[in-house]
């Protein structure tokens, strides 16, 4: 077999959420501050066939790309840590295998055999794995492995990995195996045998760990560096910590300290060089050192859990150390939300960002946010479902359409200022049938977000069934609501304004998925400065009323 690209696998142990995606995007840093074309791809062991149908609560964000492809929230931080885009082609899950094997068998392909799970399904993983490494744009493919070790779910792809070390030869496809290294206060010890046993169980499936990623909240001494060393099978220098950090963004100095990708690159027999990651650092100095603090209010429905804005408050982070600001987010559960408590919730907040969602639940409260940050001229910024319920609001209470609603909520309504689009009307399937994926977006000339973008035409990316119902733009457009932000075949408005208030942006796509490190989103950027402007005036106008 011929092959240019190399393969790194990431598997993980002991248990979940040890942040196997940040330490692949981290060494994926690395090894692009060498010079070398990386890419991350992510092998979820779920049967759905994308993340688009899963509720936020169970994985968290949806994370679309460029190509329009429901995806798990890792490619979120893969694209902010590399600033590449990615594709449907970096996430697969069982689903899809099993769907497309299927296909195959009624097509007759396997005409004659018993399709099974080996070899028929461990060939299909196989074949996505070399995909992104057969399309000659990358040098290091960086393969994920969802879930943990001994799962059964995931043993179809330890098995393509043990298959495709043999297929790919020993220095182009490395395993790192990602664990836990417990501390048990009451012992006063840091434990290793949930890493012993976790590369035991790695190992009864034919796969030796190259590399240990040790996950710890103590730094590691070097006796029990060198015992794990020992029992795993491993070199000392493999043995790699990784210690609680205060940011994510801190990871890749971490690994690069531990030498993480120095031990890849001598192991796939490829050269290493100091990794330059100046601008990496500069970014991590102003985040770091912020001058000032904003409170930017994030009104949601899904506000315990950190994931499931998760590029929102990256965005965030970007847009703050653009700005030298620490912007803190608070979560507002818009169920709770009404008339009376708005003043309390709302007042002392320096923006409000009113989140992407679906369905009927906690609408209303998110309707009378946006009532009071239009009326109190606060920083305003709507993000799809944020989008739409400002222009209801705008419909309801300046238009004095009282009924306005978007036909999600309410199908009967006689103002459905959000509507479905006429091919939107036919489909019943849930599942990848949204507007998805990146469109043209031309803007107005004298906008603001002409101003922002420097820009006269956008490419931004979509996950929505409804739009802003084109029958109501004149009359809102009289009425102060502006329609800035259109798609050039199909006239669509994907961005609205209000040009007499000092910052009211709402967007009918997610600037969000786009922000980077490298490239922080300049709507975030302006909108963070709009907060902050707006809070010097807050207290300026307080320090003159003393
Ligand atoms: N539920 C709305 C729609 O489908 C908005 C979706 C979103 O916020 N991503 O149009």
């Amino acid at each position: 077999m011929t092959t240019t690209a190399k393969y790194i696998f990431v598997t993980g142990g002991v248990t979940s959420s040890l942040g196997k995606g940040i330490i692949a995007a981290s060494l994926a840093k690395l090894l692009q501050a060498q010079g070398y074309r990386v890419t991350i791809q992510k092998l979820d062991p779920y049967i759905n066939v994308d993340p688009g149908t899963l509720n936020p609560y169970e994985h968290g964000e949806c994370y679309v790309t460029e190509d329009g492809a429901e995806t798990d929230l890792d490619l979120g931080h893969y694209e902010r840590f590399l600033n590449v885009p990615t594709s449907q082609a970096n996430n697969v899950t069982t689903g899809r295998i099993y769907q497309s094997v299927i296909q195959k068998e009624r097509r007759g392909e396997f005409l004659g055999k018993t399709v099974q799970v080996v070899p028929h399904i461990t060939d299909e993983i196989k074949e996505r794995i070399q995909l992104l490494g057969k399309s000659g744009d990358y040098d290091i493919i960086i393969t994920e492995i969802g879930g943990t070790v001994g799962d059964i779910e995931s043993l179809p792809y330890v098995e393509a990995v043990r298959q495709l070390r043999w297929d790919l030869g020993e220095d182009n496809g490395i395993v790192i195996h990602l664990t836990l290294v417990p501390y048990l206060a009451a012992a006063g010890e840091l434990k290793t045998k949930p890493t012993q046993h976790s590369v035991k169980t790695l190992m009864e499936s034919g796969v030796q760990a190259d590399i240990l990623v040790c996950r710890t909240e103590h730094d590691l001494p070097y006796d029990l560096r060198r015992k794990l060393a020992l029992f795993c099978n491993v070199r000392e220098e493999a043995v790699i910590q990784s210690i609680d950090a205060s940011t994510i963004y801190d990871v890749p100095n971490l690994m690069l300290e531990e030498g993480l990708d120095k031990v890849v690159l001598k192991k796939l027999g490829l050269q290493s060089s100091t990794p330059d990651i100046t601008k990496w650092n500069q970014f991590l100095t102003r985040h770091k050192n912020p001058k000032t603090e904003i409170t930017i209010g994030l009104i949601g429905k899904y506000v315990e859990l950190q994931d499931s804005y998760k590029s929102i408050l990256e965005a965030f982070i970007h847009a703050g150390a653009e700005n030298e600001v620490k912007v803190n987010i608070e979560s507002v559960h818009s169920e709770y939300l009404n008339e009376d408590n708005i003043q309390l919730k709302l007042a002392h907040l320096d923006g409000v960002l009113v989140a992407p969602g679906f369905g009927e639940r906690g609408i209303e409260g998110k309707i009378d946010a946006v009532r009071y940050v239009r009326e109190n001229n606060v920083p305003f910024f709507g993000i799809c479902l944020g989008m739409q319920m400002a222009v209801i609001e705008f419909a309801r209470n300046v238009l004095g359409l009282k009924d306005a609603d978007s036909t999600e909520m309410s199908p009967e309504t006689k103002n459905p200022v959000i509507g479905l689009m006429e091919d939107q009307k036919t489909i019943t399937d849930k599942g990848g049938t949204m507007r998805l994926g990146s469109w043209d977006c031309d803007l107005k000339i004298g906008s603001a977000v002409r101003d922002i973008y420097k820009a006269e035409s956008i490419k931004e990316r979509h996950r929505h069934r409804y739009e802003f119902n084109g029958k109501y733009k004149q009359q809102m457009e009289a009425a102060g609501l502006v329609a800035t932000g259109l798609n050039p075949d199909t006239g669509l408005v994907e961005i609205v304004e209000i040009p007499s208030h000092p910052w009211f942006v709402g967007v009918q796509y997610h600037p969000e998925y786009k922000s980077t490190v490298a490239n922080p989103h300049p709507l975030f950027v302006a909108f963070v400065k709009a907060a902050l402007n707006y809070k010097k005036k807050k207290s300026s106008v307080r320090m003159a009323q003393n």
